[in-house]
């Protein structure tokens, strides 16, 4: 695919930081508010925001279904944070009947990182990358469990939370519990434009 497609869910979150990175590595984007857009993505980016809030809005703007379906039909897709969240299969201290797209076979735990750490950021090394990522984590979930079918592709390096998993990947999915669209480094988008790319 010389060129693909790739929408960033528009209905919360911080869409704009992602259009740009993916725009400023040669991707055509879309800000994907409505069934008819998700039809035209090759790819899909799930931002950070709030995934309580996300999940009402994909089902009052009738997304939630459209998504479900082409997550699970292969749609490479990228959640960061609270696109972490969407993307688990389970998740422990959501809210009371909070529904998430699904996909990956991981738990994560919401605002993991407890109140006294809210936000915090700080180098991370990412599986296959030869310089460190700067990890921005905000009120931010880590990865609880793993399917056997799950590759991590970052841990928390040291202190409290040491060990901890905050980005992984299984086939076409993917997500970070930091955000890599804020700064400039655009390696961890570019891992993802290769991914549509290649899909
Ligand atoms: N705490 C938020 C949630 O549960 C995620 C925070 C973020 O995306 N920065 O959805």
């Amino acid at each position: 695919m010389a060129s693909p497609t790739i929408g960033v869910f528009a209905l919360q979150g911080d869409v704009r930081e992602h259009l740009h990175v993916l725009r400023a590595l040669g991707a055509r984007t879309l800000a994907v508010r409505r069934p008819e857009e998700l039809e035209q993505c090759d790819g899909l980016v799930l931002p950070g925001g709030e995934s309580t809030t996300m999940y009402k809005l994909a089902r009052a703007f009738d997304l939630f279904d459209p998504l479900v379906e082409r997550i699970a039909g292969g749609m490479p897709t990228f959640g960061t944070c609270a696109g972490m969240i969407m993307l688990a299969d389970r998740i422990e201290d959501g809210i009371a009947g909070q529904e998430t797209l699904g996909g990956l076979d991981i738990t994560v735990r919401r605002n993991a990182f407890g109140r006294q750490v809210d936000s915090f950021e700080g180098p991370l090394q990412f599986d296959g990358f030869d310089a460190p990522v700067r990890g921005v984590f905000i009120r931010a979930p880590w990865v609880e469990e793993v399917g056997d079918d799950v590759e991590v592709l970052a841990t928390i390096p040291s202190g409290q939370a040491a060990g901890r998993i905050v980005a992984v990947r299984q086939q076409h999915l993917m997500a970070t519990s930091f955000h890599p669209e804020v700064g400039t480094d655009d390696r961890i988008h570019r891992y993802f434009v290769d991914l549509v790319s290649q899909s």
